[in-house]
């Protein structure tokens, strides 16, 4: 209807920057740009994924008005933080229950709220499985209306929170009644899509490919190349392990991409050998159950098979799009796939694929943002999410260390059986 076009989200938030920014009550307006919205923005200006640099997408987005421009990316490795430092809390708990057998796990990725969505009307004895960190765009939300209004003397309230996502879901995820910052003020107002953010764009004559590009600002702009992969189906995934590896083993990760998650593949399946570092909680707990182990198959003679090597076998499985992670979930219940870490995005081949990116005629339009990604990734000079140095300022000043108490509850959020009403 007329009404609900002029409430579309992007109305909202134009309606926000037509205001001259030193009238009374002009809210400070904040963009925050997802990972898979720069590789597909080129589309808009029938350039193919990728022609474009993400810099000349924020002097776009400054020219339409926005007063700060922000990276998601930031978002996505404080969510690799959390998300990974949850995970080996879990192997710990798991590992104290069930130092006697090889039950899975496993953890969920939450960051796809399509996928949440299915799981809480589907599968809600899922929940307890699913991890309990925020969505990159819902972490950033809510640092942009606490740590950062604080570090710039706003009140929440004045500021505008715009959201550019691929995604026809982020919305509705924004709109979850709990996720506000005080009443009336939410964390995230407004969801502006790619597809929308080009028409715009076209519309106010902003050329993005003419344009010479400016950076990101700051404290809120970095992010490491692992954060760029969160754009494509096996991308989460990817980042943790890099992060989660070498927390874990305390060495670096030798390679890099981990291409066994790469690709377009349906389900995706890999196990990583992860051997805690010596004298470490996980290393000790991995060595009691060894001596479990040794102790329950005690006999005449020792099978060189119930050798206990102090390592982890962490398997793991990528599902894009719900058919796919329906099939996984199948698997899962029946008893012939077990996994310890399971990432699940609703759209083919992940956020690259979502419903609010330009459409395009090219069948392999998915594959070429996705490899534009790829590229994003190699190039960036810092590859790892925990090396991200502006992250590493925030649990500084902040939340003091991923999973504190205040990271809990600020970070993290809960799920309802049986879903949300209106999303
Ligand atoms: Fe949104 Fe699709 Fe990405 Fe899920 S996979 S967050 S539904 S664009």
């Amino acid at each position: 209807t007329a009404e609900a076009a002029a409430d579309a989200p992007w109305k909202l938030a134009l309606g926000e920057l037509a205001k001259p920014k030193e009238a009374a009550g002009r809210k400070v307006v904040i963009a925050s740009v997802a990972p898979a919205v720069r590789v597909a923005i080129a589309e808009s200006f029938g350039l193919a994924p990728g022609t474009t640099t993400p810099q000349q997408l924020v002097e776009a987005l400054k020219l339409l008005g926005f007063d700060h421009v922000y990276d998601t990316l930031f978002a996505a490795d404080l969510t690799i933080m959390e998300e990974g430092t949850e995970l080996i809390h879990r192997l710990k708990e798991h590992l104290a229950q069930h130092p006697d057998h090889e039950e899975p796990l496993p953890m969920f990725t939450s960051c796809c709220p399509g996928w949440i969505g299915m799981m809480e009307k589907s599968y809600p004895d899922l929940i307890p499985y699913v991890s309990s960190c925020k969505s990159p765009q819902m972490m950033m939300g809510t640092v942009v209306k606490t740590y950062l209004a604080d570090k710039k003397g706003l009140d929440p309230k004045d500021i505008c929170m715009v959201s550019i996502m691929p995604c026809v879901r982020k919305q509705g995820e924004a709109d979850r009644p709990w996720f506000e910052h005080t009443e009336g003020v939410r964390d995230v107002d407004h969801v502006i899509t790619t597809a929308e953010l080009g028409n715009i764009l076209k519309e106010r004559n902003i050329n993005l490919p003419e344009l010479a590009g400016v950076e990101f600002d700051h404290p809120l702009g970095d992010g490491s190349g692992g954060a760029v992969l969160f754009g494509t189906t096996g991308g989460v995934m990817e980042a943790a392990l890099r992060t989660a590896y070498e927390v874990i083993t305390g060495k670096p990760m030798e390679r890099l991409n981990f291409t066994e998650v790469r690709g377009v593949d349906g389900i995706k399946e890999a196990a990583v050998t992860l051997t805690p570092a010596p004298g470490s909680e996980l290393a000790e707990l991995l060595k009691a159950k060894c001596e479990a182990k040794a102790e329950a198959k005690a006999g005449p003679i020792a099978w060189k098979g119930d050798a206990c090597d102090n390592s982890i076998n962490l398997r793991i499985a990528v599902a894009n799009g719900l058919g796919n992670a329906k099939k996984l979930i199948t698997k899962m219940q029946a008893g012939e796939a077990a996994y310890d870490f399971v990432e699940v995005m609703a759209c083919p081949t992940g956020c690259v694929g979502g419903g609010g990116q330009p459409r395009s005629t090219d069948k392999q339009v998915t594959q070429k943002r996705q490899a534009a990604l790829y590229n994003l990734d190699e190039k960036s000079t810092i590859r790892r999410s925990h090396e991200n140095p502006a992250v590493q300022k925030l649990y500084e000043e902040y939340f003091d260390a991923p999973n504190s108490h205040k990271a809990h509850e600020m970070l993290h959020t809960h799920y309802v059986a049986g879903g949300v009403e209106n999303e």
